[in-house]
């Protein structure tokens, strides 16, 4: 927990303009690692995918993996950049145990990608975020600090260090300082951090799950009194790994850096770590400035030269981006923007989009999704993703009302079925035995049972009161525990009773 004093948010506003720039760090879904043949597969026993070159064995050779540098160059093109026709990677230096050469296989002066920029839509206004570069470098190993109660260092016995990550990958999104969002800055950070996950999600190039630490940011803040353009220092937060995160750390820090202003202090370059459940970020270490690295051209590899017609063909060949494809599901499904927006807000684009390619209709898989679905996730707590439903599964449950097999709460009670891993709805509703009933034996039955059951109303409808019917259409859908269709059974009954 944090102890540092804080103002509260509207009033940093008042008197502070903040800045804000994010790194973000993609780690690619490549199959092998970006200097050697290693695999790359998430999850396996400990320093058993590394080899000579990967663990900075001496002698040991790297060659790039072009995979990797297409994958970059086709995030860079999606985000309007600059690509180099001739660059080199450069060595990083610094001594640390999850980096085993002593340095780490970077770019420096001369990256891959520059100048782009992508636009974020925050309550209905647009801010453009300048992109400065687009470089490719490797991942480093992982350090397990065992026996604190923090898994930090500070209070554990010993670290072990698991090399299968070292080597892998991992593409480092650079914006240029992003001015003139004020009370949004947070927002704007979470909203250009998911812009960007949705893009290189949409290019195939790394399954970002944010959970794996696929992407992770560093997160910049800085403040300046209003009218001052005098930007103080900037905290770095490191490796901010969920979109919630992002915000929470810009607001958190907005909070703290206005109090140490106030308080007539200096705010500190440094690194800060940021704090899942408390939401605060603690002082990490004094942030090293770029001299510190001793940056020099890679001597090992050669320079990346991307032939113009490769390039041209993969910028030929990029995927629909996910503003395009908005806009261009907007118009098919007939939305408004503010319809849009909720859909795109409320997570559920993808979940809507896969229902209806599974065959159901733009409506109802909205009105699943946003409605009932909606309703479930937030009473579980989790992610509308995360409920144990399928697209497939929610186009067919639409699929059996507009087909008359079942009505709107039948099918809410078959999607109970689905949720309890009970199998498809057309299996739930047969094995719960939900199908609406037809014009049977039985209905007939029932609803004579109804009539017979209120003679007054019945007397009444007879008499010409025609509204009164409903009152025995509802005993009918009692009797049969909402299995009838209503305006089937009040057909029934008006055949019965005129
Ligand atoms: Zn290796």
């Amino acid at each position: 927990m944090s102890t540092e004093p804080l103002v509260d948010f509207d009033e940093v506003l008042t008197r502070y303009e903040p800045l804000i720039g994010l790194e973000t760090h993609v780690e690619l879904g490549t199959a092998s690692k970006m200097f050697c043949g290693c695999s790359t597969v998430f999850g396996a026993e400990p320093n058993t995918q590394t080899c000579p070159v990967c663990l900075g064995l001496p002698g040991a050779l790297p060659v790039a993996n072009e995979a990797a540098i297409e994958a970059t160059i086709r995030i860079g093109l999606a985000l309007g950049c600059r690509i180099a026709t001739w660059c080199r990677f450069a060595r990083k230096n610094y001594f640390y145990p999850d980096i085993p050469k002593g340095f780490q296989t970077s770019q420096y002066d001369e990256p891959l990608c520059t100048a782009g920029h992508l636009d974020v839509e925050v309550d209905g206004e647009i801010y453009r975020v300048e992109i400065e570069r687009v470089h490719l470098e490797e991942d480093t190993g992982k350090n397990l600090h065992v026996g604190g109660s923090t898994g930090r260092i500070h209070g554990a016995d010993h670290s072990l260090i698991d090399y299968n990550r070292a080597g892998i990958p991992l593409v480092e999104i650079v914006t240029r300082p992003i001015p003139g969002a004020g009370a949004k800055a947070p927002e704007v950070a979470r909203a250009y951090v998911t812009e960007l996950r949705e893009i290189v999600l949409a290019l195939g190039v790394s399954e970002v799950r944010m959970e794996q630490g696929n992407l992770r940011s560093d997160v910049n803040v800085s403040l300046a009194p209003i009218g001052s353009l005098d930007w103080g220092t900037r905290s770095e937060t490191k490796n901010v790994n969920s979109l919630r995160s992002v915000e929470r750390s810009v607001r958190f820090e907005m909070r703290r850096q206005a109090a140490v202003l106030d308080g007539g202090g200096r705010v500190v370059q440094e690194t800060r770590h940021f704090h899942e459940d408390s939401g605060s970020t603690s002082s990490g270490r004094s942030k090293e400035e770029a001299t510190d690295y001793r940056y020099f051209p890679e001597p090992d590899l050669v320079p990346i030269a991307p032939d113009e017609d490769w390039v041209a063909k993969l910028a030929a060949d990029q995927p629909e981006l996910p503003v395009a494809r908005r806009v261009r599901l907007q118009e098919e499904w007939g939305l408004s923007g503010t319809e849009m927006a909720w859909l795109v807000n409320a997570g559920a684009l993808g979940l809507v989009s896969e229902t209806v390619a599974a065959g159901a209709s733009p409506a109802d898989a909205r009105k699943w999704w946003l409605g009932e679905l909606a309703r479930r996730a937030n009473d579980a707590g989790v992610e509308l993703t995360e409920l144990a439903v399928t697209p497939a599964q929610v186009a067919e449950l639409a699929g059996l009302v507009s087909a008359g097999t079942i009505n709107d709460q039948l099918a809410r009670q078959a999607l109970d079925g689905v949720l309890a891993g009970e199998g498809d709805p057309a299996a739930v509703v047969e094995s719960r035995g939900l199908a609406v009933m037809g014009e049977s034996d039985e209905l007939l039955a029932a609803v004579d049972a109804a009539i017979e059951g209120n003679p007054d109303v019945a007397d009444k409808v007879r008499g010409g009161k025609v509204q009164a019917i409903g009152a025995l259409v509802g005993a009918v859908m009692k009797t049969t525990r909402g299995k009838a269709d209503a305006a089937t059974v009040k057909r029934m009954l008006e055949e019965r009773l005129t």
